[in-house]
């Protein structure tokens, strides 16, 4: 090839932005080889810098396009400021010995330095384009990403059969908190790292922002990425390598085979629906978009609909499940848990407390369910009756009222009822500022002599610190601690069983267990020494009628 051809090659290529994304480096440097060969050149480098305060530091990359290797010395350089105000320095070098260029030469080299210079900045220059917009401030590939990489496979026909995934840390705001930003970021990192390993050339992985992500990937790693996202312990960055346990609740939608892509929004919104399921309901952690997703949601839109009526019409009931004391085999005490019956048909809590939990309703339902409760004590009082202790569950959603202990005492009293009579039960608080609002509401209901317990212990994410700083009465035990059939004395579960039911008496507490469904489930609440059971042994929870029964009957021993 001879000078000039080769020259326009380079001219071609370094002239329009198509050809740049089209022609590939090597392609370059062949001709540039040849060019600088003829003219006696021995090295060629370009530097590139973002702006000119970089190129005064010194801080930039170096791209080595041309070396013999030969020593030599510098004979020309060229400096190119963008319109983006990026610099580009082009130097060239020939060897000490070699003949130097005529002016006509020269010209040539000028004109030739200039072009690569064009064609470096334009090329850097698109990969920052790129940087900016496809990946965000963090280095993590971002929703244009995606977007953009959809859209490429579904021209190649590639999309159908696909599954996405959109996923969301969760409580990542409490590890920001508890072990600091800058950490957090390298958990999220880690975490990111991990799953991108799953995927390899499976699939990619973006961020939507925050601590949303998304993820487009073949069937054929979806379980394994499934179980990634159930949870993982990602060690932190410190010499003890303590680790954090990050779990996700995540939507899926699978692309059927004859997916038809006109716009984003066919995927996204129906990711985004399963996700959103995902993260509110509380009950199941990843969602797959389907029609009988659809029917969820419906659900949920008829429960909010249907509430207020079926507050007015008094649809719901108290159902009272009896707590007996371990060692006398007594009734001690029950728990109210609240029943929905519409139009004769009977829905269980876990089909529309989540659901009222998403809004402010559930704090009308507890109120409801307090005065119900306090009207029955009453009741029983007035006839008589020997009354136990009553707890009535309190959603958090209550936390950020602030007449919420005025709010409870008022409808105690307009009951008249002895304030002993009642307990509270709240789950574990999550957050330093629940916390907070959680130490003033329990401190302020012992100030007033109604006790309080903390409801599914061990199941929630606090630390024991927190437990401990509250003046809590009560340590309900889940159920999920409780050993089976099967659990041998020293298995891990009876062990944890022991030490949980341990740790609530190491407190001072009195420790009540859920779920306690067989004797030999209640020998071990027996040799463990814990206060109270609560379980399908002795009764599920029962219609006030039954209920009043058990008060005059309290004896299970009988
Ligand atoms: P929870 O507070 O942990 O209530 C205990 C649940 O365990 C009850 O389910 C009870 O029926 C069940 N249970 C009791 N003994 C056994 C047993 O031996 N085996 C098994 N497998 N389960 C047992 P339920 O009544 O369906 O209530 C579910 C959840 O709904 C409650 O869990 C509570 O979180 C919520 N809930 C119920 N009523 C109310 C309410 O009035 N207000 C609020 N905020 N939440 C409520
Ligand atoms: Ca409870
Ligand atoms: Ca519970």
């Amino acid at each position: 090839m001879d000078y000039y051809m080769l020259f326009e090659k380079l001219l071609r290529m370094a002239t329009s932005m198509e050809e740049v994304e089209q022609f590939s480096v090597d392609s370059i440097a062949e001709a540039l080889d040849e060019i600088c060969a003829l003219m006696r050149v021995s090295k060629v480098v370009i530097y590139f810098y973002e702006n000119a305060k970089m190129e005064l530091v010194g801080s930039g990359d170096e791209l080595v396009c041309y070396d013999t290797g030969e020593p030599g010395m510098e004979v020309d350089s060229k400096r190119l400021v963008s319109e983006a105000m990026t610099v580009a320095v082009c130097k060239i070098y020939q060897p000490f010995n070699a003949k130097r260029w005529t002016d006509e030469e020269r010209d040539r080299v000028d004109l030739i330095l200039k072009t690569m210079l064009v064609f470096a900045s334009r090329k850097k220059l698109k990969k920052i384009a790129d940087r900016l917009t496809f990946y965000d401030s963090d280095g993590y590939q971002n929703t244009r990403f995606f977007i953009r990489t959809t859209q490429l496979m579904d021209i190649n026909g590639e999309l159908g059969g696909k599954a996405t995934i959109q996923y969301n840390l969760r409580h990542f705001a409490l590890v920001n908190q508890q072990i600091g930003r800058n950490a957090g970021d390298f958990i999220m990192r880690r975490f990111s790292d991990g799953l991108e390993r799953i995927l390899a050339d499976k699939g990619i992985l973006c961020r939507m922002g925050s601590d949303n992500f998304i993820v487009l990937c073949d069937m054929e790693v979806l379980n394994r990425v499934l179980q990634y996202l159930e949870g993982r312990n990602i060690e932190q960055d410190t010499i003890d390598g303590e680790s954090i346990r990050i779990t996700t609740t995540a939507g899926v939608y699978i692309l059927p085979e004859n997916f038809e892509y006109r716009d984003p929004g066919d995927i996204f919104d129906r990711l985004l629906a399963a996700a959103r399921l995902a993260k509110g309901s509380g009950l199941e952690k990843v969602i797959f978009y389907s029609d009988d997703m659809e029917k969820k949601r419906e659900k949920i839109t008829e429960v909010q609909r249907l509430f207020r009526e079926a507050i007015h019409n008094q649809e719901f009931q108290v159902y009272y499940q009896p707590k007996v004391d371990v060692n006398g085999s007594f009734l001690s005490g029950a728990e109210a848990l609240c029943r929905w019956f519409h139009e004769g048909k009977l829905i269980a809590p876990d089909e529309f407390i989540p659901i009222l939990e998403q809004g402010s309703e559930i704090c009308t339902l507890d109120f409801y369910m307090l005065d119900h409760v306090c009207r029955d004590i009453r009741r029983w009082l007035d006839m008589g009756k020997e009354v136990v202790t009553v707890s009535v569950n309190l959603s958090r959603k209550h936390m950020m009222e602030p007449e919420l202990v005025e709010h409870i005492i008022a409808i105690l009293d307009k009951h008249k009822i002895p304030h002993k009579y009642v307990e509270i039960e709240l789950t574990e608080t999550t957050t330093d500022i629940e916390f907070r609002d959680i130490r003033r509401v329990v401190g302020g209901l012992q100030q007033a002599g109604i006790r309080t317990s903390v409801d599914d212990f061990g199941t929630g994410y606090s630390s024991l610190n927190l437990i401990r700083e509250i003046p809590w009465d009560v340590l309900k035990v889940d159920k999920c601690f409780l050993p089976t059939e099967e659990d041998k004395d020293n298995s891990p579960e009876n062990v944890m069983f022991k030490s949980v039911v341990n740790l609530a008496k190491d407190l001072g507490l009195e420790c009540v267990v859920e779920g306690v469904e067989t004797e030999a489930q209640l020998q071990a609440l027996k040799d463990n020494n814990c206060d109270q059971a609560q379980g399908f042994f002795f009764d599920r929870p029962m219609p006030v009628e039954k209920f009043e029964e058990r008060l005059s009957h309290k004896d299970y021993a009988e």
